[in-house]
């Protein structure tokens, strides 16, 4: 059975004590609500991950980065690496965001550092992907994803792919309130799990968890994660609600 996963990715929102107080309440709402066989992670900005890992169990809510460094340590002013990350607790961290990509200059040779160095300091990458506008209008998504894919986390052993969350989100989608239909979404979702399958086999295929990312919310969450090839979803906007939040946690 693989894993159900809603994370949510709360980009450049939230000071420290905004932060710990939305960290607080998802926390309260996920122990008297939360389904059980959901696995919930929060995405935070570097600054909070100390604080808001001491402030939620983490048996039960997992805390992430948004980035890593692409070195180790060393002369690299402002960088933050994946060593730091995990030492103040956080498990996972995203990679790959259409936003680094676009906005920082993210190519697929520093993503490959990223997700090694995060692998090495055990960390579990949330790998994203996904097509712009004209790419989805073009037809040709399918193409667009398997080379993102083949550039970085197909270079993995099938080892270390194995412990990858993958996240397909349309940029199109993103911060948009335009959602990828529920059979848009099932359709990239069962493509993306099928050259997995090619490359790594099909128990790998079957093990991975792949998530929906772009205007996910309350009410469409049911909609799209009754999808047999989509397992949870990676959440922007609505994760910064709490109530929004867990609309979408019980979506399944
Ligand atoms: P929105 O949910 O705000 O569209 O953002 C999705 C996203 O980019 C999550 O990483």
């Amino acid at each position: 059975m693989r894993k159900k996963i809603v994370a949510g990715n709360w980009k450049c929102n939230t000071n420290l004590q905004e932060g710990v107080q939305l960290a607080k309440k998802v926390n309260e709402l996920v122990a008297k609500e939360g389904a059980d066989d959901v696995v919930v992670v929060l995405g935070t900005p570097f600054t909070h991950l100390t604080k808001v890992v001491e402030t939620v169990d983490t048996d039960v809510i997992g805390v992430s980065a948004q980035n890593c460094a692409a070195e180790p340590k060393g002369a690299f002013t402002g960088e933050i690496s994946a060593e730091m990350v995990k030492s103040t607790g956080a498990e996972y961290v995203i990679l790959g965001h259409s936003e680094r990509r676009e906005y920082f200059g993210e190519t697929s040779e520093t993503l490959n550092k990223k997700l090694a160095l995060a692998l090495e300091n055990n960390l579990t990458p949330i790998y994203c992907c996904g097509e712009p506008l004209e790419i989805r209008e073009a037809g040709t998504q399918n193409d667009f994803v398997k080379k993102q894919m083949e550039e970085t986390v197909f270079q993995l052993s099938a080892n270390d792919f194995k412990k990858l969350v993958i996240a397909y989100e349309p940029i199109w989608a993103i911060g948009t309130g335009k959602t990828a239909t529920s059979e848009q979404a099932q359709e990239i979702h069962a493509f993306i799990r099928s050259i997995i399958a090619e490359k790594f086999g099909n128990e790998v295929a079957q093990e991975i968890s792949i998530l929906y990312g772009g205007s996910c919310k309350p009410s469409n969450a049911k909609e799209l994660f009754t999808n047999e090839d989509v397992d949870g979803g990676l959440i922007g906007g609505a994760s910064l609600k709490a109530e929004d939040f867990l609309g979408i946690i019980n979506g399944f």
